[in-house]
């Protein structure tokens, strides 16, 4: 499918097919590392996690009442209990419970072994040592019984998972303190461009300011990656290449923004032609065309557009899922589903296009979608103003109002 604005005659490639080829390029990282809980949020799991104890260990108390056994209920009628103690949570009641008597319990306390029902504290009636049951009694309530949430020994978390803080909690509760983790991915990034100026300095005529890094950096932000900022190289070849070389030797990744392209002044691809390999360089997407992933020795490379949208789209459609392949992780599709959209959208068949929009739900749960604004792939403020993608496939030549749309939420980080 030649592509009107290509300058070459080589068919672009699929979305599908880039990360089918990504897939089977990336080895996942192998050394792990042990760590104390507190400091596993965000890391991939690296060996499987199994219960040591049952979860509850004890049989406990779901509610504040009066624990008591069914064998002393009176059926039909109201009964009366003879009051012996109290478990507290944490602090279990010492004696044997007895046939006709019952104790004071709390959330969480020990339940004593002959009993099997807790009732509300506001159901029954207390006068000093006695406990008056109605007789609409329900037993066999109210209790957790040992290892309802989990069994001794039973899968308590299963590798590889990036671990969520409910993933701690869970492995907390079962008093599970080290894990085995992978390591960390090792990621440099840079901007490389003449014209780019870093923040605080005076915008000198045909300057810019270096949006990307920033923005990069800011997406980079996950404790599974160890991430340095490599700053802005001008375009320069060498300078170019001694730095890709420099930064292959001590990471897995490098990601590079700008000089993609097929300008006079975009010099990545031909570098990485000369001390790597490339493994493809342009996609039917837009924004985002040219893309070039490869390697230089052991470190992969990605080299991104240099429009900021551009860079976005590339890093969420493409570098991300890579990254978390890189990491161990387990792979996730991204959430798509269908919305009806209110704009009018322009679109050229080509390439499937991810235009910015702004999701919305009305009182029914229906989902509907209006475009965010100018699109060019330099309009970084529609994207800041966006709350999701509108996925136009490749065939599609635009959008009239009314029309189902394919769109994709953005994560919480854009
Ligand atoms: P290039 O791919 O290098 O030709 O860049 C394409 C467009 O993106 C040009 O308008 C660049 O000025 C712009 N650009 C490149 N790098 C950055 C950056 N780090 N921040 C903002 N804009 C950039
Ligand atoms: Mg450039």
């Amino acid at each position: 499918m030649p592509d009107s604005c290509s300058q070459e005659s080589r068919p672009l490639l699929s979305i599908e097919n880039a990360l089918d080829s990504i897939k089977v390029a990336i080895q996942p990282v192998s050394g792990t590392e042990k760590l104390t809980l507190k400091n596993a949020l965000g890391r991939v799991l690296a060996e499987s996690v199994y219960a040591p104890i049952n979860i509850p260990r004890d049989r406990n108390a779901a509610m504040d009442g009066y624990a008591f056994s069914s064998r002393d209920r009176v059926d039909g009628q109201a009964f009366m209990l003879a009051l012996v103690g109290t478990s507290w949570a944490g602090r279990p009641f010492q004696g044997q419970l007895q046939a006709g008597q019952c104790i004071r319990i709390f959330t969480g306390a020990v339940v004593p072994e002959r009993a099997d029902s807790v009732i509300m504290q506001e159901q029954v009636q207390v006068q000093e040592q006695n406990v008056y049951f109605p007789a609409d009694t329900r037993v066999l309530q109210n209790i957790r019984e040992i290892g309802e949430d989990v069994k001794q020994d039973a899968c308590l978390i299963a590798e590889p998972k990036k671990l969520t803080a409910v993933d701690l909690g869970l492995l907390a509760s079962a008093g599970v303190d080290r894990l085995a983790v992978k390591r960390q991915v090792k990621i440099a990034h840079f901007s490389t461009g003449d014209e780019l100026t870093a923040l605080g300095r005076p915008l000198e005529p045909g300057k810019i300011y270096d949006s990307n890094r920033i923005m990069l950096g800011g997406l980079l932000t996950d404790s599974g990656y160890s991430v340095t900022d490599l700053g802005v190289i001008p375009d320069n070849k060498q300078l170019l290449e001694d730095s890709f070389i420099d930064a292959s030797k001590n990471h897995d990744v490098i990601i590079t923004t700008g000089g993609a392209s097929v300008g006079e002044a975009d010099y990545v691809k031909e570098i990485l032609q000369n001390c790597g390999k490339v493994n493809f360089w342009k996609m039917a997407i837009k924004p985002g065309k040219p893309l070039a992933f490869g390697k230089i020795g052991g470190c992969y490379f990605f080299g991104l557009p240099g429009n900021p949208v551009a860079v976005v789209v590339t890093y969420q459609q493409i570098v991300a899922p890579a990254l978390r392949q890189l990491s161990g992780d387990a792979l996730v599709k991204p959430l798509r589903f269908s919305a009806i959209c209110s704009s009018a959208l322009k679109k050229a068949p080509g390439r499937q296009e991810y235009q910015r929009g702004i999701l919305s739900q009305d009182e029914r749960g229906e989902f509907f979608v209006a475009t965010a604004g100018r699109q060019g792939s330099n309009i970084l403020s529609s994207l800041s103003q966006g709350s999701c993608y509108i996925i136009l496939p490749k065939a599609c030549s635009g959008v009239l109002p009314g029309d189902k749309v394919t769109v994709e939420p953005f994560s919480l980080l854009i």
